[in-house]
């Protein structure tokens, strides 16, 4: 049989939210990639909940789009309902969330993969991978030992026995390694309903001395909305003015659809109580760990046994189906108890279920096996992203599929990698948080993870991170030409704000006063400077308030960013031998040996390592603080 082979110079494994966002920005770069999927009719699917952003994830979603990634523009066209969260907040909590069309958006994010040069996109199920020893293209060999070479990917071999070849591979297959699902004692094989399981791979990252471990996750059942009685239910309509993801959407135009909100009763959770036993997570039928912040209800009703309700909303999966997600009931209890336990919920009592909930056990790599670039310290040009990587949500996955995507494509250029600081996106603290510390559950993003959240609004993710794009080659010219026009506009707004003055302050002052909002700051202007202020765009004016009411605030936080950056100028060599620190305390010496740190700051986030140990580490590596 002739052996078919393609060269690439980037493979990307799997399309779903990581994949896709790698696959683009290593082609927007330049770089010759095929994106190699098992379903072509799963290109960018929801697994699980049909909405994006949230609370802090929103605003990864608005970094993706100015680094040029999809997820934004995707959700703009197809979305069913937007809203600002935490609206009431401070700017550094403002949360943009929609509900999806679960359907229209796979198929946007589908068509904007197949619109892209460089890409290729084919369907294709990867069974092995493919590394490089000395002059020889194998398959993995038995597990190497600690001191054996590093060996490169080299590509893959595919279903049917097609091999693509590259010098770098992003494997993005979520939840699919040896993945098992779970709804009461019935147990399949597979990452998500209706699918399978990819086993080859975890084979061969075994063999490559990788470490595996197993995490759970769950999904609700999924109702006919037909069958739902709404009046029992609250309404949740969307924002009046809704926002869009995409800094290059002008305006969301389409008709928002209504959620609803119901809650659970405590004839419901005596129900679940009395059948706690036929649960696969209490029956002992599963012992990996799942998300805490995201439990199923059976857990929310052992952890929160004294709550007498717990809420639901109900949430439209799209424009065309009745089906309807029921968000706050995940579960793996048997299908009797599923069906048994909406006749109680209020509203639900009718309602068909559509699609039982299940819970999925998988395999996932521990990310402390990675470099800040997302590339595996193992093997060379191998590089990790989503939920592969411990974490859970399409954002998640999204912002890493992007980074590693650009860092492949940047590799094969041989230019310097891309790695965002803690100060410049929270996708910099979500992947400085996987590598430096790793994971004990799936991984979310929340605000309180991120140390500079009032430097990391939704609103600014475009001048903190299109710049960069750019440079790198992950942003189009238009996008540069928007911030550049809209830079302009926040520059006019603010210097009416500082030159305006009124009762002896400026606007600017005027407005970090509680009480002085726009029309009242409006109202202090002169007409001429009044109208020129209340005819600029909105965006533009948002950012010059933020900018003067916060400007104390930032100007702080600057002060710690601007220390924790001559720490991570303090570069330690990849190669440094902690051994030879011979007063180092033990526990510091083998966590840093393990997560090899690229500075002296990643180093001091390292938990189990004191300041201390930094100390002693700077005295070694020369300089002071
Ligand atoms: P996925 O979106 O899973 O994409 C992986 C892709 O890889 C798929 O397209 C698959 O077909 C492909 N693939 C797999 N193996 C191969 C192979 N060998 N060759 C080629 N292609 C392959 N997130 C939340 O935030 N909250 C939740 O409550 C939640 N619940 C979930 C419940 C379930 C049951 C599941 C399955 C997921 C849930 N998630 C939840 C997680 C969310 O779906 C993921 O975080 C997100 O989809 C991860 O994106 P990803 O790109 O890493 O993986």
């Amino acid at each position: 049989m002739t052996e078919v082979t393609y060269d690439y110079d980037v493979v990307v494994i799997g399309a779903g939210h990581a994949g896709t966002e790698a696959a683009l920005a290593a082609a927007r770069m330049g770089a010759r990639t095929a994106l190699l999927t098992t379903n072509l009719d799963t290109v960018g699917q929801m697994s699980c909940n049909p909405a994006i952003g949230g609370v802090g994830k929103g605003q990864i979603v608005r970094e993706i789009d100015a680094l040029g990634g999809a997820m934004g523009r995707a959700i703009d066209a197809t979305g069913l309902q937007f809203r600002m969260l935490n609206c009431r907040k401070g700017p550094a909590m403002h949360s943009p969330r929609a509900q999806a069309d679960k359907r229209l958006y796979q198929a946007e994010i589908k068509r904007i993969v197949e619109e892209q040069e460089n890409l290729e996109l084919r369907q294709e199920g990867v069974e092995e991978l493919l590394v490089r020893e000395g002059d020889r293209e194998t398959e993995p060999p038995l597990v190497p030992g600690p001191s054996s070479p590093i060996p490169s990917i080299a590509g893959v071999r595919v279903r049917g026995g097609a091999t693509y070849r590259a010098p770098t591979v992003v494997l993005t297959t979520g939840t699919f390694l040896q993945a098992l699902m779970h709804t009461g004692e019935a147990k399949t094989a597979g990452g998500r309903a209706g699918e399978g399981t990819s086993a080859g791979i975890s084979g061969a990252l075994h063999r490559l001395g990788i470490r595996l471990e197993r995490f759970k996750t769950g999904t609700p059942p999924r109702l006919n909305g037909r069958t739902i009685d709404y009046t029992a239910c609250d309404l949740q309509p969307g924002d009046d003015a809704p926002q869009p993801f995409s800094f290059l959407t002008d305006e969301l135009t389409q008709s928002q659809l209504p959620c609803h909100v119901t809650y659970t009763t405590p004839a419901v959770h005596d129900l679940i109580r009395a059948n706690l036993e036929r649960a696969p997570m209490y029956s002992g039928q599963i012992n990996s760990s799942g998300p805490r912040y995201c439990p199923s209800i059976e857990d929310k009703v052992v952890r929160f046994a004294d709550k007498q309700q717990h809420q639901l909303f109900l949430e439209p999966e799209g424009r065309n189906t009745r089906e309807v997600y029921v968000n706050g009931v995940s579960t793996s209890l048997p299908r009797d108890v599923q069906d048994a336990m909406f006749r109680l919920i209020p509203g639900c009592e009718r309602a068909q279920i559509m699609r039982y909930g299940y819970a999925v056990e998988y395999d996932y790599a521990p990310p402390d096996q990675l470099q800040p670039t997302l590339e595996s310290k193992r093997v060379a040009g191998l590089f990790f992203a989503g939920q592969i990587n411990g974490t859970t949500g399409y954002e998640e996955a999204g912002a890493q599929g992007l980074v590693a995507g650009a860092n492949a494509a940047l590799k094969v250029a041989d230019r310097e990698p891309l790695v965002l600081g803690r100060d410049e996106a929270y996708i910099g603290v979500l992947i400085d948080d996987l590598v430096t510390c790793g994971v004990d559950e799936p991984y979310r993003m929340f605000t309180s993870r991120a140390e500079y959240r009032l430097l990391l609004r939704q609103d600014n993710a475009d001048r903190r991170l299109t710049p960069l794009a750019a440079r790198c080659g992950l942003a189009s010219a238009q996008r540069e030409a928007r911030l550049r026009a809209k830079l302009g506009q926040v520059d006019r707004v603010a210097h009416l704000l500082e030159t305006v003055r009124y009762q002896g302050r400026s606007l600017s002052e005027q407005l970090r006063r509680p009480e002085v909002d726009w029309t009242a700051a409006l109202a202090m202007a002169p007409a001429e400077a009044a109208a020129e202020l209340a005819g600029a765009p909105a965006d533009a004016v948002e950012q010059a308030i933020i900018d003067a009411r916060y400007v104390g605030y930032v100007a702080r936080q600057q002060t710690e960013v601007d220390r924790q950056r001559r720490l991570a100028e303090k570069r330690i060599p990849a190669t440094f031998d902690y051994a030879r620190i011979t007063h180092l305390r033990h526990e510091a010496r083998e966590k840093l040996a393990r997560v090899q740190p690229t500075n002296l700051a990643q180093a001091s986030r390292i938990s189990g390592v004191t300041p201390a140990d930094i100390t002693l580490l700077m005295a070694h590596l020369g300089g002071g603080r």
